[in-house]
């Protein structure tokens, strides 16, 4: 067995393989950029080797780098997760050639499934069944026009060394044909460095079921069932699910019959994934599923597999390297209940899903799933990597258990300042097609107006939320990161000031005057709300602890009393902040001078900006 694995990834993955291998009782060596330097799989691994700056281009995906820190801290092999070195056969080839274990399959299996058209022609031949279409050597406009056809429209172009859910091009009719393929191949030989395609019939009401597989170096390969991932944004997998729903036995039975044959087909060995897509306008029919792809790797969606198998897929990866045969037959693997996994990302639905960055101040997950994560709270979402912020699994009997904890567990799931799509996950969840099992890859795209666009929170239930966290202020999730303070009674009215600036009139009873509740932070259905205090007109409010005094609300500065460098004595008003209609005077917490100021009459401030800084006189 293994004693020592590098891994050649980070984040979640690279998290996830070290715990594996820890419970193997293998020593861990983590690589990581400038950006990972205090990141979770950093120290979470035994062994850590700095590898180069942010950008991956300039550490995670330099091979050199990666075999030189498995060199220098005496790791036998290499895992490289997914994504960027993972399905690299020259990468692979070179670990083999420094004398070290790959833990994936031969280089030449890589290739072989590598570029898609020489990847469908191979299938075809050990009978799988292909989506129809033409992947030949003739590049000419005029004749893959004539192919398309042939196959007859809708077709999809795609490019064979495509990725990502890049390179295609869905085409309605025969007059756009030319113009697509144009298009779709300056988008291939700009990003992928081949302009190669291949003309696809498209699939009405697609499903994408894809089928585990595992090979081990003697010659055995099993199949772990099938995963639908049909739940999908822009060709990018969102939920996960296995098994597929509506599949019946001699379907799956046929299906998974071919994905082995496929794998046969390249020799394989250790973990891989046989894409199918069906066309599931009439159910799911074993005539009515060909194969796509195969990626030659472990999988981001493997622990629904896992979950509905008991088989620890990384556990068997490292005894598969290691030269063990695998741990079970065929007959001894079976389906045990259903499984669910969605993606959080750190970005924000409301703005086009764009990527949410920055530090995770506050970040809690419900106990009562699987998390895989490679972030904890005080972390950051870096701009340099993929913005996923962890996989939440579920597991239940039957699918409608699995979906109701998955959704609970999303309630649950609290994330701040980043924002996520943890309330677009609880939508996609709650539709009814999706609870009826009726998926297909374009539910997303039809229904996205409704998942983008949170339905208004019931006022009451944020409130009622707001009151409860400011009631119990030792509770979590009250934020910890206080502004200023709230020189409340037992019995407190107050103004909330929600971040959309509406503002609500809220009794609050039983403040502890000991505990600044100012600031709270409300989570409601995946939907996040920070909530400030406002005080009543002409009551003082001042900075707490280090002497930041930072806006309370957003608001107009107008007045400042103070000037940079000036002696203040606690309590002394500093400046003045219009908000809510309402002025707040902000003054100085301890005897002091004003050490920093960055407010002006008239200035718009958004909330929690710094307005000035007080340094404690040396006396007091
Ligand atoms: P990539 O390698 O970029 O991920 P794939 O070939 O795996 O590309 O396809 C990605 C997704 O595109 C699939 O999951 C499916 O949703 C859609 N797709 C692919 N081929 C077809 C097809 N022939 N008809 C309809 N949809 C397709």
């Amino acid at each position: 067995m293994i004693k020592s694995l590098l891994i050649a990834n980070r984040g979640e993955i690279a998290c996830r393989i070290i715990r594996t291998a820890r419970d193997m009782g293998i020593r861990t060596v983590a690589v990581y950029s400038d950006a990972d330097a205090t990141a979770l799989h950093v120290r979470r691994a035994d062994d850590a080797v700095h590898i180069g700056p942010s950008p991956a281009r300039e550490s995670y995906l330099v091979g050199e780098k990666i075999i030189a820190a498995a060199r220098a801290t005496g790791a036998e092999a290499i895992h490289p997760g997914y994504g960027f070195l993972s399905e690299n056969a020259e990468f692979a080839q070179s670990v083999i050639d420094a004398g070290l274990i790959w833990v994936g399959p031969n280089p030449a299996s890589i290739t072989a499934m590598g570029l898609k058209d020489a990847a469908k022609k191979l299938m075809a031949e050990a009978g799988v069944p292909v989506t129809p279409g033409y992947m030949g050597e003739n590049q000419d406009p005029a004749f893959l026009a004539e192919r398309a056809a042939e196959i007859g429209y809708p077709v999809l172009i795609k490019a064979v060394a495509g990725g990502g859910g890049k390179g295609m091009r869905k085409v309605d009719d025969a007059a756009d044909f030319v113009e697509a393929l144009a298009s779709c191949q300056r988008e291939a030989s700009s990003s992928f460095g081949n302009a190669h395609v291949l003309i696809e019939k498209y699939i009405q009401r697609p499903r994408h079921i894809e089928v585990q597989v595992f090979g081990d170096k003697h010659g055995n390969i099993v199949h772990l069932f099938e995963r639908d991932c049909s739940l999908q944004r822009r060709h990018q997998k969102v939920i996960e699910e296995a098994p597929a729903p509506g599949m019946d036995e001699a379907t799956r039975e046929q299906l998974c019959a071919a994905a082995v044959r496929a794998a046969k087909a390249v020799d394989y060995v250790g973990a891989g994934t046989i894409e199918f897509i069906a066309d599931a306008s009439d159910g799911l029919r074993a005539d009515r599923i060909w194969f796509m792809e195969m990626n030659t790797r472990l999988q981001v969606e493997h622990p629904v597999t896992e979950e509905i198998t008991g088989v620890d897929l990384v556990e068997w990866q490292l005894r598969v390297a290691s030269g063990e045969a695998l741990p079970k037959r065929q007959d001894e693997l079976a389906i045990n209940g259903w499984a669910m996994e969605v993606r959080l990302y750190a970005e924000n639905p409301a703005t086009g899903f764009l990527p949410s960055i920055g530090s995770l101040d506050h970040l809690a997950f419900p106990e009562e799933l699987r998390i895989d994560t490679g972030v904890e709270e005080g972390g950051e979402v870096s701009p340099f990597y993929d913005p996923m912020i962890a996989k939440l699994i579920a597991w239940g009997q039957n699918r409608n258990a699995a979906s109701a904890e998955l959704r609970n567990g999303i309630d649950g799931t609290e994330v701040w300042p980043v924002k996520t799509n943890a309330g677009f996950l609880g939508r996609l969840l709650d539709l009814p097609e999706f609870a009826s099992g009726d998926v297909d890859t374009g539910l997303i795209a039809r229904e996205v107006d409704t998942l983008v666009t949170p339905p208004e929170p019931e006022t009451d239930e944020l409130l009622e939320a707001a009151a409860l966290l400011c009631a119990s202020p030792g509770q979590s999730p009250v934020s910890a990161a206080l502004g200023f303070r709230l020189n409340a009674p037992s019995r407190a009215e107050a103004r909330i000031l929600d971040d959309s600036g509406a503002t609500h009139d809220v009794v609050f009873s039983e403040v502890d005057e000991d505990h600044p509740t100012a600031d709270v932070l409300a989570f409601v259905s995946g939907f996040a709300r920070r909530y400030v205090l406002a005080q009543p007109r002409g009551s003082g409010l001042g900075a707490v602890g280090d002497g930041a005094i930072l806006s309370p609300m957003p608001g107009r500065i107008i007045a400042v009393d103070v000037t940079a460098g000036q002696s203040v004595a606690k309590g002394q008003k500093l400046l003045t902040l219009e908000a809510m209609k309402m002025e707040h005077s902000l003054t100085a917490p301890f005897d002091g001078v004003v050490a920093e100021l960055n407010a002006e009459a008239g200035m718009q401030v958004q909330v929690e900006a710094l307005l000035a800084r007080i340094e404690a006189s040396a006396e007091s």
